[in-house]
């Protein structure tokens, strides 16, 4: 769905936390960001309005983000795009590469993470991408806060 640039890396990451699609390109080199999206077919996210107006002459669909929070960048661009936001665990797309989880089982990772977290969690997630494993831990609980603030803030 969107290319983020650059400097919006944790907005491209919360973007993938709430099952939305998000990439961004490795170079900060404004014509390779161009070229990427173009390719991708995407919607580019910015906050550099150069960049803004280069893409929107070239054609591409592209939203200007104001420097707040990411919080209320999300709120922003939820808003805009009338994008539906999930926090369930099978929506959920991996953080580092966009990537598809799929859920597992203790077996399936036993080998792959540590004694003192298999024996706490049942469930596992496993990047099909990157092969980054996951689980509803402290973290989880973190990133569930995060998205009650987020979604409290749309109701505002
Ligand atoms: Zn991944």
């Amino acid at each position: 769905m969107f290319v983020a640039d650059a400097m919006l890396k944790k907005l491209a990451r919360w973007l993938r936390l709430l099952g939305v699609e998000a990439l961004y390109p490795e170079s900060i080199d404004d014509n390779d960001i161009l070229e990427f999206t173009k390719k991708n077919k995407k919607i580019l996210l910015t906050m550099d309005s150069e960049l803004c107006r280069r893409a929107r002459k070239q054609g591409m669909s592209v939203f200007l983000i104001p420097r707040r929070s990411t919080e209320e960048q999300l709120v922003l661009l939820i808003k805009r795009f009338k994008l539906d936001i999930s926090d369930a665990p099978s929506k959920v797309l991996c953080p580092l590469c966009n990537g598809t989880l799929k859920q597992v089982g203790k077996k399936d990772v036993k080998t792959k993470v540590a004694p003192e977290i298999l024996s706490k969690h049942d469930v596992f997630w496993v990047c099909k991408k990157c092969k980054k494993i996951f689980w509803e831990g402290s973290h989880w609980e973190r990133i569930r806060r995060n998205v009650e603030k987020v979604k409290s803030m749309l109701n505002d």
